[in-house]
């Protein structure tokens, strides 16, 4: 760990030990993730497990700080299945707000959020960095890092088949990093019937669309009659290796981000 300090996670520091940090660098990483159901194989935290892999993995390399993970996102779709806890849209974005707001108080300049929940938590996090910063912090500098976007290209290299949620990948990664956690004797081989219940226009690939799109917000009453097993696209071709080239992929993305970001003067060069 850089800067001799015992760990890159925020909560198993000293206060001293970030005081120390601060006069270094101000980049922080912040995953956050759900607690949802995914499907017959995966554990309901995979995308906080994966957020935390990736953050923790990325902080190590470049030597930055990570936040404690944020373990809930916005689920409400699927809430028909036992276990999930959603937060709605608008608390979410509170949280987040309140997070950028008390990592700001103390030095934070650079504030990364990394998503493990793709396109669900994306509205939230889009919206309340967007508005800290037009609002209350324009100095302040985030991103959101989302494997739907950063693992694009590597993702159509390796998956099989269409990619949603519990599909191939996301249970390949947290299968390579917690191998503990995956069911194997459970992965999925159907696909939900998306142009007869979402319509046509329906992505059912989230790293691809081979056609023109239309989002259809769907009920979790809904959802747990058109995907009983909560599963969307099929898993059955996941593997270990498979998460590994995804995973470090990503990993290595996220380091060069912030080795770019440490210099980084904002989009009209004058400093944030
Ligand atoms: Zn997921």
């Amino acid at each position: 760990m850089t800067m001799n300090l015992p760990s890159v996670w925020l909560q198993d520091l000293i206060w001293e030990d970030v005081e120390i940090y601060l006069k270094e660098s101000n980049i922080i990483l912040c995953p956050v993730g759900s607690t949802e159901q995914h499907g017959p194989a995966g554990p309901l935290g995979l995308d906080a497990w994966v957020a935390i892999a990736l953050a923790e993995d990325a902080a190590k390399a470049a030597g930055v700080l990570c936040a404690p993970p944020l373990w809930f996102g916005d689920s409400s779709h699927h809430m028909g299945f036992s276990g999930t806890i959603s937060l709605r849209t608008e608390t979410l974005m509170a949280v987040i707000q309140d997070m950028g707001r008390s990592l700001a108080k103390h030095g934070f300049r650079k504030i990364l959020f990394i998503n493990g929940h793709k396109a669900a938590n994306l509205p939230a996090l889009q919206s309340a960095t967007k508005n800290l910063r037009e609002f209350e912090m324009p100095g302040v500098f985030f991103a959101i890092i989302d494997p739907m976007k950063m693992g694009k290209k590597i993702a159509n290299e390796i998956k099989e088949a269409p990619e949603h949620h519990c599909g191939e990948l996301e249970i390949a990664q947290c299968w390579y990093k917690f191998p503990q956690l995956i069911r194997a004797e459970r992965l999925t081989t159907g696909q939900v019937a998306f142009a007869e219940t979402l319509s046509p226009w329906f992505q059912e690939d989230l790293f691809s669309a081979t056609h023109e799109v239309i989002d259809i917000p769907w009920t979790s009453a809904e959802q747990r009659t058109f995907a009983p097993t909560g599963s969307f696209t099929p898993s059955a071709k996941a593997s270990p290796e498979k998460g590994r080239r995804y995973h470090e992929y990503m990993v290595e993305q996220i380091v060069a981000f912030i080795n770019w970001l440490r210099t980084y003067e904002g989009p009209i060069g004058k400093g944030l």
